[in-house]
């Protein structure tokens, strides 16, 4: 190992132990890890589709069969409920699975021109540089890479710091699964160190980052001076629209999973609930109740719904947004573990930090509005743009305000963000380009036009 490599302690978020310790890699180390991507890419780009077909749904098959493995991993690592887990590993290996149908239906064009054959092509763009934070590891790496190998790429991929296990696990499993050697590598490190290699590396083709704004905006900043692509998803503080004419009972009954799960450290989090005037006391008191009755606690028990939150750290700056008397809370248990209860501020100003600012954490903002356009109005008034819900019982209404939120992920009557197969990605400062679907097979080719002259 070089000098600049060291360790860090993984710690479980409900307990404080230390589970284990990881070797995190140095510059020579993301250096190599480069070096072979880009050996393995001359390879992997001529293996024959119907191979790499074949090799994806083998990792698949590998994380299916690893399912229980991976989400106690991620109980212990990220404290994630386990039903949360299981579910996690299963989108994960969804992910892999759906994109390994591409590599055969990658299709080009050919299209009509004079004096020849004019065809396209979708070619791989070489080694892809993975970065994922530490709120959803394994659905987060699967987003990156599946689309990625299928497309005829090298993966190097770098978890967070804070949660590296169930990656690098992702990794032994693609060995087993057959991928060859460089095809997929996973480097514990820090952003700074191998993160931001990936921004500076020439043989490093496009960068892939799923975290904060700040960084990202750093990111972006660092891969214009190669003209290097990017995919940013980044942060959001999302609305849940509740219109007067909605099921009431069910939008109450849901809000609480739209914002805490995952203990409100989720980018399509619903923290700003925007509530039709003529409605809100009702609606306050319904989710008052079912937040009280939100469990939280011990993430490997099946009952539990919401578990800690990731660090220390991380605790400090939730609870620096709650200034005032909350309305309400539910409860959380004493420690050891990063815990925080789900916690209701209503009504508060729509200049209040903890209203405009992404929290990633269970605080949520309640606030009443007076119609379409005043709903719209208070869905826009922020930097972010990344998901949101819109409750209402006109069809009419739920279309307009959909075309009016500038979002990229909306539900209607429903908290759901995340489908393997839909396109998922932010407006405005939450991101740029589409995960997910079809759309992100784009995002790791480049088009390639070629005239073959048919003149004698
Ligand atoms: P960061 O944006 O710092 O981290 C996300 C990933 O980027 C991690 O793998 C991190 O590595 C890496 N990274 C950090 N610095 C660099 C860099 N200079 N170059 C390249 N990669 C880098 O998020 P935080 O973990 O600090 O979380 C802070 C806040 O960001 C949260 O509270 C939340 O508001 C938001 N966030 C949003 C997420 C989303 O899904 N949209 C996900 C995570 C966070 P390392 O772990 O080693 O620092």
């Amino acid at each position: 190992m070089t000098e600049q490599s060291d360790h860090y302690d993984v710690v479980n978020p409900a307990t404080e132990e230390v589970i284990t310790t990881v070797e995190l890699a140095g510059l020579a180390e993301t250096d190599a890890a480069i070096a072979r991507a880009r050996a393995a890419f001359e390879s992997w780009r001529k293996v024959a589709p119907a191979d790499r077909a074949r090799l994806l749904r083998a990792f698949a098959a590998a994380v299916d069969a690893d399912r229980e493995h991976l989400a106690a991993l991620e109980v212990a690592n990220a404290g994630h409920t386990v039903g949360n887990a299981r579910w996690e590993a299963g989108n994960a290996r969804d992910v892999i699975e759906y994109y390994a149908a591409a590599p055969e239906r990658l299709f080009g064009r050919q299209i009509p021109v004079a004096g020849g054959l004019d065809v396209t092509f979708k070619e791989p763009l070489g080694v892809v540089g993975v970065i994922v934070p530490w709120n959803f590891p394994m659905p987060i790496a699967a987003w990156g890479l599946a689309p990625a190998l299928a497309a005829g790429n090298t993966v190097v991929l770098k978890p967070a710091e804070l949660t590296p296990l169930t990656a690098v696990r992702l990794g032994e499993l693609a060995l087993q699964a057959g991928l060859p050697e460089g095809v997929l590598q996973v480097l514990p490190g820090r952003g700074a160190v191998v993160g931001q290699r990936f921004v500076t590396h020439p043989d490093v083709r496009k960068v892939v980052f799923t975290g904060s704004t700040a960084v990202g905006k750093a990111v972006m900043a660092g891969c214009a001076a190669q003209v290097k692509p990017v995919t940013l998803e980044l942060g959001g503080k999302s609305a849940n629209i509740v219109f007067a004419d909605a099921d009431l009972e069910r939008a109450a009954a849901t809000a609480p999973y739209a914002v805490f799960d995952n203990a409100g450290q989720d980018c399509c989090a619903r923290s700003r609930i925007l509530v039709e005037e003529s409605v809100f006391e009702e609606f306050t008191a319904r989710f008052e109740t079912a937040v009280r009755g939100v469990r939280v606690g011990d993430p490997t028990d099946e009952k539990t719904e919401m578990g800690p939150l990731i660090s220390a750290a991380h605790r400090e700056r939730v609870a620096g947004y709650v200034t005032g008397e909350p309305a309400f809370r539910g409860s959380a248990p004493d420690g050891p573990g990063f815990w925080f209860p789900p916690t209701v501020l209503a009504p508060v100003r729509h200049d209040d930090r903890a209203f405009t600012e992404e929290i990633f954490g269970p605080v949520v903002t309640v606030v009443p509005f007076r119609g379409e356009e005043d709903a719209i109005r208070i869905a826009n008034s922020t930097e972010y743009g990344l998901s949101g819900s819109i409750w209402t019982r006109d069809v009419g209404r739920a279309l307009r305000v959909a075309r009016g939120v500038e979002a990229g992920n909306l539900s209607v009557n429903s908290h759901s963000s995340v489908r393997y197969s839909t396109p998922f990605g932010g407006f405005k400062q939450s991101g740029l380009g589409r995960e997910l679907g079809p759309d992100a097979l784009d995002a790791f080719t480049e088009t390639k036009n070629v005239f073959i002259s048919t003149e004698e």
